[in-house]
């Protein structure tokens, strides 16, 4: 019986474990997806338990040590413990290539779809590309790591997941020529009224902006690289060169929950269980997280499916990730009151010790993975 799989650190870990792996990614690769890049500490912990503990650095990964916040033409900058910042073409690309060394099966450019339950399987409808015709396959065990708003569930179902009312706009793009203003080894981050903007430099030396915006900002400023430059004026940021002629791309609200994680030999995993604002760097090691943990239960559900595995790796992704995710959601509703984000960062400016130890405590690795 094959294993019909997506997630790229979940394929490697089942492969090496001698699990019959088939990734099946909608689009091909490598490809650049919205997203700051930033690798923390957790999210090296989590490679290193699934035993790719050199990944970032052998990909040629960026070290970050610094966090540079501005809002309101004030600037707060914080030490990062051990960050990384590396491409999404250079990370997923690496990972998917360990999972096919490992064992696995790769299929691009094909979409998955959950269908009905099958003896001992699920099946899974898959649409190769080009006007291939549709297959049928049957799996004993569907991860669905398909990110934000995918559609390997139908929208009626209860783990797909629903967006909070008010919820941001994720959004990004990368500039080549950028004037060289934003250096290396640094996270910069704008605080605006209606948004933040992330930028980076990457391993190829582009600059990396990844934002989180209202959507009356969206909206009112006509158009989403005039929304960044918004943001990056209020925060009393440099614009970086070409910004206005930059190709952003829009994500759907980032702020959602599935209402389930599991289901009959199907696990969800990442973005597909739910998100909440980036901060620092949080969303790939919640990811990550769950990909190094989710191999044991596959191995289980190679004999009989039972509703108690889909209630423990409810809880598992709950200790890993989902309490993790209120101090992020609490910073993220903090930074949206202009009172309380100027409270904070005066604070922070005379105590720096205080924003220090919420970053510190962001970064910590958790001791489920630590142990793992
Ligand atoms: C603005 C912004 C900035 C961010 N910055 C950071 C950061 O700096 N650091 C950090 O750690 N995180 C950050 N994140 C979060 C991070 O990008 C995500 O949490 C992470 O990519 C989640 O990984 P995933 O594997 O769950 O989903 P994804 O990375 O979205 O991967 C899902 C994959 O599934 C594929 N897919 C979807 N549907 C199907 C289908 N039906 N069939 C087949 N394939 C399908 C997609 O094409 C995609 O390749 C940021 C997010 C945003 C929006």
């Amino acid at each position: 019986m094959g294993q019909e799989l997506l997630g790229g650190l979940a394929a490697f870990d089942c492969a090496r474990r001698g699990l019959r792996v088939l990734l099946v990614e909608k689009r091909s690769f490598p490809r650049w997806k919205v997203c700051g890049c930033c690798f923390n500490a957790n999210a090296i912990a989590a490679l290193t338990a699934a035993g790719l503990p050199n990944l970032l650095r052998y990909q040629g990964a960026v070290p970050l040590d610094q966090l540079r916040l501005g809002w309101s033409g004030k600037t707060l900058n914080l030490g990062l413990p051990g960050g990384w910042a590396l491409s999404r073409e250079t990370f997923d690309q690496a990972l998917v290539n360990a999972a096919e060394a490992a064992g696995a099966t790769l299929r691009f450019q094909t979409g998955a779809v959950l269908e009905e339950m099958s003896k001992g399987g699920r099946m899974v409808r898959l649409r190769p590309p080009g006007g291939a015709p549709v297959e049928r396959i049957k799996a004993g065990v569907v991860l669905v790591a398909a990110g934000l708003q995918h559609q390997v569930l139908s929208p009626s179902h209860a783990a797909s997941s629903s967006s909070k009312p008010g919820s941001r706009l994720g959004a990004g793009c990368l500039i080549h020529e950028d004037g060289g203003l934003y250096e290396s080894g640094v996270i910069h981050m704008a605080i605006g009224r209606s948004g933040y903007v992330g930028l980076v430099r990457r391993e190829d030396g582009a600059l990396n902006m990844a934002a989180a915006f209202d959507r009356a900002l969206l909206k009112t400023s006509g158009g989403v690289a005039r929304a960044a430059e918004v943001v990056l004026t209020q925060a009393g940021f440099a614009l970086p060169r070409l910004l206005e002629s930059s190709r952003w791309q829009l994500t759907p609200a980032l702020t959602r929950r599935a209402g389930l994680f599991a289901g009959h030999r199907f696990l969800l995993l990442g973005d597909a269980t739910g998100y909440v604002e980036p901060f620092t760097g949080e969303g790939m090691a919640w990811a990550l997280a769950a990909g190094a943990a989710v191999a044991p239960f596959v191995e289980e559900a190679q004999g009989e499916w039972s509703t108690d595995l889909e209630r423990r790796w409810q809880r598992r992704l709950v200790d890993l990730t989902i309490s993790r995710q209120r101090l992020c959601s609490v910073l993220s509703t903090l930074l949206r009151q202009p009172l309380a984000t100027k409270a904070a960062f005066s604070i922070g400016c005379q105590w720096p010790a205080i924003p220090q130890r919420v970053i510190s405590s962001l970064n910590q690795v958790s001791p489920l993975m630590a142990s793992s």
